[in-house]
């Protein structure tokens, strides 16, 4: 603390990232990075890019990454916003968007961001409680609101939400923008890109961090309508010129590029997920259902502060969530099969499994 700071500034309580372990003999579990590199076709653009221009600043619009997501989704170019990770675009888009007379709706089980961009923001909210089984049940939605945020399939409870759901959201709040935050997206789920055609009032977020293996370069997109995108730009235009560097942008459209290594890591990480589900089940585990790359699991007798100790102590890196409600959950990353029968072994050993 220090007298200098503004005075909204000392109220805040920033967020904290799973810990990155300077050490290197840790199987790490607990920030759902993907356990396989990127694209051999990344690495290739990015040792071929002129290191000269370098020199040079960036395309402060990433015109190339625009229009290579424009193709990939089948929406045009002012459908399409870019950031530097969604965290970024999530903080712009909170700014654009939600700060209005009447209160945000958010889960209150969700990505822990977003109430923390709110009091950034000073912007008024409201979270509203999963069900028993961690489903988002939006009749408890049905009420005055300046927005809605979700994560599609949520985190950090691994669930998704019926595409259909999300429909009848978006017609019953007309007059109110639902952002869909699509970070798991391609691990299993339906994406609600198909809704931007019929709808004006959806933001959908994504992340290459996840699923694309490139969670260092930063980069994460909005797709939605052109007036949705026009005041993201306005914003960002306000904030910074050049959110992504000359690297990450020819890094990113050599990552979208590449369907069959997207295809065939992805796959390989469900496959791992579904295995590593029945594993755990079998060994006296509650196991929500997942179409991300991770599991919100809890065991019968065991608090998950204890098993994230034991797991630590055994150079296995987890998520454990002291939030009461989940505090016996643990959120487990999705690794490679080597890693994943590892933990398995690991917990097979403790004395009470
Ligand atoms: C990982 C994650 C993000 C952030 O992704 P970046 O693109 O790396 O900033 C956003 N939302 C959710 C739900 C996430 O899990």
């Amino acid at each position: 603390m220090s007298k200098y700071w503004s005075p909204a500034i000392r109220q805040l309580t920033p967020y904290v990232p799973g810990e990155q372990p300077k050490v290197d003999n840790l199987i790490k579990l607990n920030t759902n990075e993907n356990p396989y590199p990127p694209s051999p076709r990344v690495v290739e653009a990015i040792n071929n890019y002129p290191k000269d221009r370098l020199r040079l600043y960036c395309d402060p619009d990433a015109t190339a990454l625009k229009q290579s997501l424009a193709n990939h989704f089948q929406l045009h170019y002012n459908n399409v916003f870019v950031g530097n990770g969604s965290d970024e675009v999530l903080a712009l888009a909170f700014m654009a968007f939600f700060r209005q007379e009447k209160p945000l709706l958010l889960p209150e089980t969700t990505y822990s961001f977003y109430d923390v961009y709110c009091k950034l923001y000073d912007i008024e909210y409201r979270q509203i409680p999963l069900t028993d089984d961690f489903e988002i049940n939006f009749t408890d939605y049905d009420q005055p609101n300046g927005g809605i945020i979700f994560a599609n399939p949520n985190a950090p409870t691994g669930r998704q939400t019926a595409l259909h759901e999300i429909e009848t959201l978006l017609l019953k709040n007309r007059e109110s923008l639902v952002i869909v935050d699509e970070a798991y997206i391609d691990f299993g789920g339906s994406s609600a890109v198909e809704l931007i055609h019929n709808y004006d009032n959806v933001l959908v977020i994504q992340t290459f961090s996840k699923s694309r293996s490139l969670a260092g370069l930063r980069i994460g997109f909005a797709l939605g309508h052109e007036d949705l995108i026009a005041g993201l730009e306005r914003v960002k235009n306000s904030f910074n010129s050049y959110p992504l560097d000359s690297l990450a942008i020819v890094g990113a459209v050599a990552a979208l590029e590449d369907v069959d290594y997207f295809n065939e890591t992805n796959q390989k990480i469900i496959d791992c997920r579904d295995w590593t589900t029945a594993q755990l089940e079998q060994l006296g585990f509650r196991v929500i259902p997942s179409k991300t790359n991770f599991v919100f699991t809890c065991h019968q007798s065991i608090s998950g502060a204890e098993l994230m100790q034991y797991l630590r102590s055994n150079n296995l890196l987890v998520r454990h969530f002291s939030k009461p409600g989940i505090e016996n959950f643990l959120r487990i990353t999705i690794g490679t099969a080597a890693e994943m029968q590892t933990l398995i072994e690991t917990l097979k050993q403790h004395p009470q499994i």
